[in-house]
C-alpha cells in the first residue's frame, strides 16, 4: 500500500501516521528522518544535502528526490510506505510519479487530513508553559485552573515564540499556500482522499482505515 499523508501543522498527522504504521506495518517515511539517516550513513546524497543545509540553503529537488528514491528502494518498503512531508511541490510530485513508475509501483492514496485554518490556529496557539517548573498547558485540551497561572506554583505562564499567534499565523499561511497546488494536483489524478480532521482521533483513524481496508492487497 503506497500512501502519502498530507495535512497542515496541527492537523494530527503524526498521531494518525503512528496508527497506520501500527495496523498496516508499512514504514513511516518522514522527510526529516530520511535526511537525518542519509546524513548519518554518509551516503553521497546525504553528504550533498548536508552541504546545502550547513550553508543554510534549501536542499535542491534533485537531491531530495534522490534521497527519497534510495529510501523507497529499501526492502522494508516492499509492502508499501507512508510518505510524510514529501512531495511538497507539484514538481516533486511529478518526480515521485516517474520514480514509482521506474520501481514498478504506483500510488494508492493521498490521505489529506483537513482542519479549517481557524481551528488549527486555536490548536497551535493554545500552548502555554510555566517558566518556573516547566509544566505545559493548553487552552483547549488542558487549561490551568486559573487562566494564565501555573496550577503548581502560581507562576505567570508564557508562550514559546513558535506558539505565538503571529508565528503560527504565518506558518499556516505558508503551509497552506504550498499545499494547495499539491492538493489540486492529486485531486485531478484521483488519488486525493479528504478526511475531516476535526473529528475525534479514533474517528479520523476509522475513516482512514475504511479507505485502506477497501484497497488492501
Ligand atoms: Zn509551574
Amino acid at each position: 500500500m503506497n500512501l502519502i499523508l498530507m495535512g497542515l501543522p496541527g492537523a494530527g498527522k503524526g498521531t494518525q501516521a503512528e496508527k497506520i504504521v501500527e495496523k498496516y506495518g508499512i514504514p513511516h517515511i518522514s522527510t526529516g528522518d530520511m535526511f537525518r539517516a542519509a546524513i548519518k550513513n554518509g551516503t553521497e546524497l546525504g553528504l550533498k544535502a548536508k552541504a546545502f543545509m550547513d550553508e543554510g540553503n534549501l536542499v535542491p529537488d534533485e537531491v531530495t528526490i534522490g534521497i527519497v528514491r534510495e529510501r523507497l528502494s529499501k526492502e522494508d518498503c516492499n509492502n508499501g510506505f507512508l510518505l510524510d512531508g514529501f512531495p511538497r511541490t507539484v514538481a516533486q510530485a511529478t518526480a515521485l510519479e516517474e520514480m514509482l513508475k521506474d520501481l514498478g509501483r504506483q500510488l494508492d492514496h493521498v490521505l489529506y487530513i483537513e482542519v479549517p485554518k481557524e481551528d488549527l490556529f486555536k490548536r497551535l496557539t493554545g500552548r502555554w508553559i510555566c517558566p518556573t517548573c516547566g509544566a505545559t498547558y493548553h487552552e483547549l485540551y488542558n487549561p490551568p485552573k486559573v487562566a494564565g497561572k501555573c496550577d503548581k506554583d502560581g507562576s505567570q505562564l508564557i508562550q514559546r515564540d513558535d506558539d505565538k499567534p503571529e508565528t503560527v499565523g504565518k506558518r499556516l499561511e505558508v503551509n497552506l499556500e504550498q499545499a494547495q497546488p499539491l492538493v489540486n494536483f492529486y485531486q485531478g489524478k484521483g488519488y486525493l482522499r479528504s478526511l475531516d480532521g476535526n473529528k475525534e482521533i479514533h474517528e479520523v483513524f476509522n475513516d482512514i482505515d475504511n479507505i485502506l481496508i477497501g484497497s488492501n492487497k
